[in-house]
């Protein structure tokens, strides 16, 4: 996340920090998590090829279970898209690769964001 200097990011990252903090380590929750990518693509609904895509790499022996990505529209309020639930899910069912979508709930400009986020996770686990 970017650091933006004004005092409702700021609160943001605070939030998301403590969230970091408090949630279950991915490794005590999927034990056998060797390594996991997550591939985030985003765009509008109408729109069909994505605005943006990354691939994010997560550091799978200190990550948190916890996966919540910003939206990546910078006018969109409280927004975000809460995808923990998902890929737990796929991974205690050892999947090596899975994808889904979320729809961006925040506001942007007085009406409904629903920027859509679409992620392809890939993992890979030990064999014991
Ligand atoms: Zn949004």
């Amino acid at each position: 996340m970017r650091w933006r200097r004004d005092p409702e990011a700021a609160r943001r990252l605070a939030e998301r920090r403590r969230r970091e903090d408090e949630a279950p380590r991915l490794v005590a929750v999927v034990p056998k998590l060797e390594t996991l990518g997550i591939r985030v693509l985003e765009g509008m609904p109408s729109i069909s090829n994505p605005v943006g895509t990354h691939t994010r790499r997560v550091v799978v022996p200190t990550a948190p279970a916890l996966f919540v990505l910003p939206c990546g529209d910078s006018q969109c309020r409280d927004g975000g898209h809460e995808l923990t639930e998902q890929l737990l899910a796929g991974l205690q069912q050892e999947k090596l690769q899975f994808e889904g979508e979320d729809c961006c709930r925040g506001v942007t400009g007085g009406s409904e964001c629903r920027r859509v986020l679409h992620y392809v996770a890939t993992a890979s686990y030990r064999a014991v």
